[in-house]
């Protein structure tokens, strides 16, 4: 077995980073920047954990993620290391967003900006653009007031709670929506149902369930409608693709195939790592998978935080990748075929661990922007529906039962037949998404959201135990999605002394 050491006198103080997914990646960046010399150690033969691609019989897919809001925090990496972002990675802004199609048969087109989301959203409606426009001034405020306290800090730190705006957060906390639920908020604002299950499905966004999460929640409405959705040039791997690239240009070192099997200690200090090939000294380790396996896994001998790794896990998904053998005018880049009854939807995923008979089913077809992604006049339809975590239930099963109700729904919404349409198929369910990412559970975005301390639960970004090791990604603070990973990198780099 090898025995690498590292830090030498005169040599830079080294950094261990485990797992290459877009957290992973960018801490790396901000290590690297910092004076350390970075290695980042990846269990796959690929960068990016969930937001990587795939191509199939002449169909590419992003295999994760596809809403990208906040795009200035993948800028801010590039304009930290002196470079344009422009010369790595491009986006452009989304109008309308989404399509929404309605059990009802009525079909809504949600465009970009505050006045224009409420004109087109309350066409035909029994509510008045002014309810919109209240709403989500009221979404911007939980922004303002949130922002700080919840996703630039350190939760669990003392110190982050004496600038003026967190404490102006905390002094107005009655004002964020922490003691009602989304759903109550959401029928207390709107009369329409078709409006509440449209800001309903926020929730979906962390994996919980509207009608148990805080109200707090509505702060998402105000990130995608008011702030923006865009679309990277060349599909959501150029996320991925961009930063991996950056990293490397500055000196990151990467290691494919190169899963950490222990996180070293001595003394309650980080000694380095262990791997299929040897033991490597290290100063400081960040670890990017998720803290829940991490526990488990590499730190088998810690005293492990019973409460935050206990806390009930977020929703997961099944995923079918279909190559679509024709092209659809009515569907767009996002398109969400809702449910016709949401609580039941909820229910079957949270109380019964199961999957309803009419789930919620977003579309995601890339080709519509880039034409690249699919032979000539076909579509790559990535096909999601909301699932359970895997808890043990019969995932063949639900599988098959996914196919035909998924299948059944799009064929009524849309007036067709699409099942001798679909030429290739890929199928991600919770096991996959477990064993591609190392996600507890295969739970998408870490623990969920469904009660009002949830916020507080969330593992913190670095060891109360052990010193020197720290945690980033979206199963820690302050949370799941592309930009809240890229703000767990960013506090996470700024704790590193
Ligand atoms: C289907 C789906 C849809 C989503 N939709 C959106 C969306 O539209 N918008 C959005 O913003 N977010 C979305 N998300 C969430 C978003 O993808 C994640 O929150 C974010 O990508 C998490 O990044 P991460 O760096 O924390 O972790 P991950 O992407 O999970 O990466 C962790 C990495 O660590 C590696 N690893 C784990 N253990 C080890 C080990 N022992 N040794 C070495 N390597 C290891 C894994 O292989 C993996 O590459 C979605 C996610 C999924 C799965």
């Amino acid at each position: 077995m090898d025995i690498t050491v590292r830090g030498e006198p005169g040599q830079r103080k080294s950094c261990a980073v485990i797992g290459a997914g877009v957290s992973g990646i960018a801490v790396a960046i901000r290590m690297q920047k910092k004076g350390y010399a970075v290695t980042v150690y990846e269990a796959n033969a690929f960068p990016g954990g969930k937001l990587s691609s795939e191509n199939r019989k002449g169909y590419r897919f992003d295999m994760g993620p596809s809403v990208f809001t906040m795009p200035g925090y993948v800028d801010e990496l590039f304009q930290l290391c002196g470079k344009n972002p422009r010369d790595f990675f491009n986006y452009t802004p989304l109008d309308p967003v989404y399509r929404y199609f309605f059990e009802d048969g009525s079909v809504l087109h949600a465009r970009h900006g505050k006045e224009q989301f409420a004109s087109v959203m309350t066409a035909n409606s029994v509510d008045a653009k002014e309810d919109i426009i209240k709403y989500l001034d009221k979404s911007e405020i939980i922004y303002n007031l949130t922002e700080d306290v919840f996703l630039k800090n350190s939760l669990h730190k003392l110190k982050s709670f004496f600038t003026w705006p967190t404490l102006k957060g905390i002094l107005n906390f009655g004002k964020i929506g922490a003691f009602d639920t989304m759903n109550g908020a959401n029928q207390k604002a709107f009369t329409d149902p078709r409006l509440v299950q449209v800001f309903n499905r926020y929730a979906t966004y962390n994996g919980s369930s509207p009608y148990l999460s805080p109200a707090t929640l509505n702060v998402i409405a105000h990130v995608e409608i008011v702030k923006g959705a865009y679309y990277p040039i060349g599909g959501m791997y150029s996320i991925t693709k961009s930063l991996v690239q950056l990293a490397q240009d500055i000196g990151v070192e990467f290691r494919f195939l190169a899963p950490v099997r222990e996180i070293l200690t001595e003394n309650k200090k980080i000694a380095g790592i262990r791997t299929d090939t040897g033991t490597t000294e290290y100063d400081v380790v960040v670890s990017n998978m998720d803290i829940y396996n991490c526990y488990r896994q590499l730190l088998p001998h810690a005293k492990k935080p019973a409460k935050t790794l206990n806390q009930p896990k977020s929703s997961s998904g099944i995923i079918f990748y279909w190559g679509i053998k024709t092209e659809f005018s009515q569907l767009g880049l996002h398109n969400i075929l809702f449910s016709g009854d949401y609580e039941e939807e909820f229910n079957a995923i949270f109380s019964k661990k199961s999957i309803c008979s009419d789930p919620t089913v977003y579309l995601n077809i890339t080709s519509k922007h880039t034409p690249g992604d699919a032979p000539p006049g076909c579509e790559n339809w990535f096909t999601f529906i909301n699932t359970p975590n895997n808890s043990g239930q019969d995932w063949d099963k639900l599988i098959l039962d996914a196919r035909t109700h998924i299948i059944k729904k799009i064929n009524r919404l849309l007036k067709t037949n699409i099942e001798p349409l679909i030429e290739s198929e890929l199928v991600f369910d919770p096991r996959v998404i477990e064993s591609r990412t190392s996600s507890a559970f295969g739970a998408i975005y870490g623990n969920s959201s469904n009660n009002k301390y949830a916020a507080f639960l969330r593992h913190p970004n670095f060891s109360k135990e052990i010193k020197n090791l720290y945690f980033c990604g979206g199963s820690v603070h302050p949370g799941p999605s592309i930009p809240l990973s890229l703000l767990s990198a960013k506090i996470t780099s700024n704790l590193v002394k």
